[in-house]
């Protein structure tokens, strides 16, 4: 089995052809080749969660995730990691196992699957405990692990990040990587969110209570051109993705990373940045969920 290390990461410059100068620097912190399987942000957000239910005799940990959720694979592996039990509550009745919940199962995770109905009550602990009661002394992480240790966790990912760059681009799901990059970064490093759905209030909602007072200034959300909504795919983006590699060998995913992407160029194209900026994307992985579209990309 890979095992996962932050040695794993790299930096790597996007090529001038792509970007045309019109930054003087545009390099990808590749998150993505953490793990071929638990990739990117995840790993970071769930580190000291794990931690907390180790130091306080937890026995098993429970989250929550669709039937393709990076974070419910991610957890499971983690978990298994750190020698503790795992339940996946997955959104949805299931009547096969996608490729991401039968690694879940790989990885020791036990499924149990609600209704998207009942999955509403994901936040509400009564229906949550009732729903553990069998699975004992059960520590439980929400959904993205988006909690103040995922925040926390997630301003680990500082550690590759160097002072030079004024501008760090990540991918929004929940937000809470972002907060806990906002918390890291120094103050007059810009963090621009790019958030691939049709909104993003409940993400600048659910990001501002976990920000530093004196952090909470320099970041934007860009509320992206989402071909559709979260999860949606347009012909469009897998050409995209397609010369994107052909150009830098840097496979994105369908879901988040591709977005930015494509958003950063159209950025790049109104000459949005100066031409003296420096310019870090975070690849925060999720390759894995690129299963879906696997025949139409040349990576
Ligand atoms: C989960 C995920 C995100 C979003 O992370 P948040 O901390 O929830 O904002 C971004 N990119 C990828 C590839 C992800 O899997």
């Amino acid at each position: 089995m890979a095992t996962i290390h932050d040695s794993n990461v790299v930096i790597q410059p996007v090529r001038k052809v792509w970007h045309k100068g019109k930054v003087a620097t545009l390099d990808m912190l590749r998150l993505d080749l953490l793990h071929p399987v638990v990739s990117g942000n995840k790993w970071y957000k769930l580190r000291l969660n794990l931690n907390y239910a180790l130091d306080n005799q937890f026995t098993t940990i429970a989250t929550f995730g669709g039937a393709y959720s990076n974070h419910l694979v991610a957890a499971a592996y983690a978990a298994q990691h750190f020698g503790l039990q795992s339940v996946g509550i997955v959104r949805g009745i299931q009547n096969e196992l996608t490729p991401t919940l039968l690694h879940c199962q790989q990885y020791g995770m036990k499924l149990l699957f609600v209704s998207r109905e009942e999955y509403t009550l994901k936040n509400d602990p009564e229906w949550v405990n009732d729903l553990l009661l069998p699975y004992g002394n059960t520590y439980i992480i929400p959904e993205g692990g988006a909690n103040a240790r995922g925040v926390l966790g997630a301003g680990l990912i500082n550690r590759f990040i160097g002072s030079q760059y004024t501008h760090i681009a990540l991918s929004v799901g929940t937000g809470t990587t972002l907060a806990g990059l906002r918390n890291a970064l120094l103050a007059h490093q810009s963090v621009m969110g790019f958030v691939p759905m049709k909104q993003c209030a409940e993400q600048q909602a659910h990001i501002i209570p976990f920000l530093r007072p004196d952090r909470n200034t320099n970041w934007q959300l860009f509320p992206e051109t989402h071909f559709g909504g979260f999860g949606k795919i347009k012909d469009e983006l897998i050409v995209f993705m397609n010369d994107f590699y052909a150009d830098n060998h840097i496979p994105l995913d369908v879901v988040y990373t591709s977005k930015m992407m494509y958003n950063i160029q159209q950025l790049l194209n109104d000459n949005y940045f100066n031409s003296s900026d420096k310019l870090l994307c975070i690849h925060t992985g999720g390759i894995q969920g690129n299963v879906s579209v696997q025949d139409k990309l040349i990576f």
